[in-house]
C-alpha cells in the first residue's frame, strides 16, 4: 500500500507536530515560510505495510489578491489526487472563519476528509465529545481522530484510520 496525504489546518494548530512525531525525527521543520510554493513534501513514512506521503498545503487560504486566487486553485488541483486530506484543528479552539472556507474547498476536492483533533492532553476527557460535534454538525467528515501529536496520543489508530484510504 502506498499513497498521499495532505496535511491542512492552520498555524499552530499542530501539524509539524504531527508529522515530526510518526516519523520519530525531526525533518518536517523545513521553511515555514507561507506561499512559497504548491506543495512541499513534509516526510515520507515507511512501514512495513504502507509507504506515505505526507503533503504539506499551504496554498489553501482565502485568496486576498489575483496571485492568491491562482495559487489557491493550484493547491486545490493538486488536492484533488491525494487519497485523503488530514485536516488538523486545535482541540482548545472553536472554528474560525478561515477553517469554514477551507473546508468548504474541500468538500469540493471530493477527497475523504479526516478530521483531526489534536492536543487532545489540554482538555478533560468528556469535553473532547462537544468539541468533536462542534464540527461535525457543520461539516461532514470521512472520518474523525481525536490525538496529541506533541503526547503521542492515539497516533496508531490515525495511521489505521489513513491506511484504510491507500
Ligand atoms: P503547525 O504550525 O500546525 O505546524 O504547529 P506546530 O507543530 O508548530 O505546533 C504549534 C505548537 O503547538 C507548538 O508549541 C507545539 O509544541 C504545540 N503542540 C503541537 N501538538 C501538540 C499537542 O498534541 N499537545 C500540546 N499540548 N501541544 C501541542
Ligand atoms: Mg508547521
Amino acid at each position: 500500500k502506498s499513497g498521499f496525504i495532505a496535511v491542512i489546518g492552520r498555524p499552530n494548530v499542530g501539524k509539524s507536530t504531527l508529522v515530526n512525531t510518526l516519523i520519530g525525527q525531526k525533518i518536517a521543520i523545513m521553511s515555514d515560510k507561507p506561499q512559497t510554493t504548491r506543495n512541499r513534501i513534509m516526510c515520507v513514512l515507511t512501514e512495513p505495510d504502507a509507504q506515505i506521503v505526507f503533503l504539506d498545503t499551504p496554498g489553501i487560504h482565502k485568496p486576498k489578491h489575483k496571485l492568491g486566487e491562482y495559487m489557491v486553485k493550484a493547491a486545490e488541483g493538486t488536492l484533488k489526487e491525494v487519497d485523503a486530506i488530514l485536516f488538523v484543528v486545535d482541540a482548545t479552539q472553536k472554528l474560525g472563519p478561515g477553517e469554514m472556507y477551507i473546508l468548504e474547498r474541500l468538500q469540493a476536492t471530493k477527497r475523504p476528509v479526516i478530521l483531526v483533533v489534536n492536543k487532545i492532553d489540554l482538555i478533560e476527557r468528556e469535553k473532547a465529545l462537544p468539541i468533536i460535534a462542534h464540527y461535525t454538525s457543520k461539516y461532514s467528515f470521512a472520518g474523525v481522530v481525536p490525538i496529541s501529536a506533541r503526547e503521542k496520543m492515539n497516533l496508531d489508530g490515525l495511521l489505521d484510520e489513513v491506511k484504510s484510504y491507500l
